[in-house]
């Protein structure tokens, strides 16, 4: 379909492609946040049509290889990322009729891989426990492909200038627009280094004096190397989009006054921070740039005009830093401690956070919540008391030999195979309980407090592994 030219990203009117909507994203000043002297402004990329600020390169990197003669029509695109990047290339891929194939180490989310196949991209999964060098990595892969498909070209987002080149023509002059040509501070993160490369360039040249400031995970190398420090050896983070265990081709950090350090901790409490202060519901990443930002705010002995990005939308988060039970799993979350096996209990069922059937209940309603929150048993409850447990196996052997037993109720398919311990049992008790095949249901007297699993029981000591 041909759309009529138009400026990208302006005010949108009827019959324009949704690439039109790429950039030109909103910016708003923080008014709860704690920025000391300071003035804290958010540039929401999260508004970008894919989501994400890697629209903007994902653009401009294939409009060039267009105008450089290496990217016919039809032709394919190839590139090795399961995150934001691949989302914006399968968006305008899609939209200029390109087939797009991206090579993605086998830990990403299944939420990604989805929302990548149902925008149309091809993919190719590869080993994530294999280091640069080794045939499967996924960049090294993703190159080889390029070289045996032929008139494909490797998109390669970490060597490649046009990267830069979109947050110095597009990200940069609107920012500076939208804040008057104001701009004391600019608070990043690398993943490529495309952002802070392009931002750096474009200060550089309007407004030298406007200070860059990194905003890097616990366990990346690229704060040590601004502090001109020996880097570290590389740990890992949970934050995702930003963070390094080398310097990319198009990282150019000379322009970097400082650089933060910021835990995966920090960075989630900051992003939830955001949302519930300010309404933003933004990425992990934005958490890591947040807690810099204010960090840098509060240090700061005049008053500043500091610019954050947000470089992606909360929506991807949900299921994990959004998600109370994720981050207490990961031990980023402190609930409050009885000393007992309650604190072995995931979801409370005297705090209604549990998942229960009641033995009236019919056995859809018990596969439906199965399938639901994920689980492969559910407590049967009455009166608030556990009565017994139904799992996966009962409700296959009820209705196994006619399908419409689906409607009849729990209580003729429940197991009676639940035993109760006491808050202050120990865990041995439970351990025993589970070699009998039987679930633990923790309660005092009439107080039900919930069920305990193995796998709760598994959380618990990967929690106090942490610790230790
Ligand atoms: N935040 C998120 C969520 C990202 O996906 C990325 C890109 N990996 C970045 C920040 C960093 O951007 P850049 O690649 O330009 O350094």
């Amino acid at each position: 379909m041909s759309v009529a030219p138009a400026k990208r990203g302006a005010q949108t009117s009827p019959g324009r492609n949704v690439i039109d909507l790429i950039g030109n994203t909103p910016l708003i000043e923080t008014s709860r946040l704690d920025t000391g002297l300071c003035r804290l402004f958010l540039k929401l990329e999260s508004f970008n049509p894919g989501g994400s600020i890697k629209d903007r390169p994902a653009l401009t990197m294939i409009e060039t290889f267009e105008r450089e003669g290496r990217l016919k029509p039809g032709g394919t695109l190839i590139e090795a990322t399961a995150g934001n990047t691949g989302l914006g290339l399968a968006l305008v891929a899609s939209q200029k009729g390109y087939r797009l194939i991206l090579v993605i180490p086998d830990k990403m989310s299944r939420e990604k891989i989805f929302h990548l196949k149902a925008m149309g991209a091809e993919i190719v999964m590869t080993r994530s426990d294999v280091g640069k060098g080794h045939p499967e990595y996924y960049q090294d892969m993703a190159a080889r492909i390029a070289e045996e498909t032929p008139g494909a070209v490797f998109v390669n987002q970490f060597a490649n200038w046009a990267n830069p080149l979109a947050h110095e023509t597009s990200t940069a002059p609107e920012i500076w627009e939208q804040m008057n040509h104001h701009v004391d501070a600019m608070v990043c993160g690398v993943g490529s280094g495309g952002t802070l490369t392009g931002l750096s360039r474009f200060f550089a040249k309007v407004s030298p004096a406007t200070e860059m400031i990194l905003a890097d995970p616990d366990g990346s190398i690229l704060a040590d190397v601004v502090a001109g420090k020996n880097p570290r050896e590389p740990g890992s983070w949970l934050v995702e989009g930003i963070g390094e265990d080398f310097i990319p081709e198009i990282a150019d950090l000379s322009r970097v006054k400082k650089a933060y350090t910021v835990t995966d901790r920090e960075a989630f409490e900051a992003a939830r921070e955001l949302l519930k202060a300010e309404g933003v519901l933004a990425g992990s990443s934005t958490g890591t740039l947040i807690a810099a930002a204010l960090r840098y705010c509060q240090e700061q002995t005049t008053p500043k005009r500091v610019v954050a990005l947000v470089p992606d939308s909360g929506n991807k988060y949900l299921s994990k830093m959004y998600n109370d039970y994720w981050m207490q799993d990961q031990g980023l979350l402190e609930r409050p401690q009885s000393g007992d096996l309650r604190d072995l209990v995931s979801r409370r069922y005297d705090e209604g956070a549990a998942v229960t059937v009641a033995p009236e209940d019919t056995l859809n309603t018990a596969w439906k919540r199965m399938k639901l929150y994920d689980v492969s048993q559910l407590p049967v409850v009455e009166k608030h008391r556990p009565i017994a447990v139904i799992d996966e196996s009962d409700l296959l052997v009820a209705v196994s030999g006619d399908p419409k037993r689906f409607s009849a109720p729990v209580r003729s398919a429940m197991s009676k195979s639940v035993e109760t311990v006491r808050p202050d049992a120990d865990i041995q008790t439970l351990l025993d309980i589970f070699n009998k095949g039987y679930v633990a249901m923790v309660a005092d007297g009439d107080k039900f407090y919930g069920v305990i699993t193995r796998i709760d029981v598994i959380n618990h000591l990967r929690r106090k592994f942490d610790l230790s």
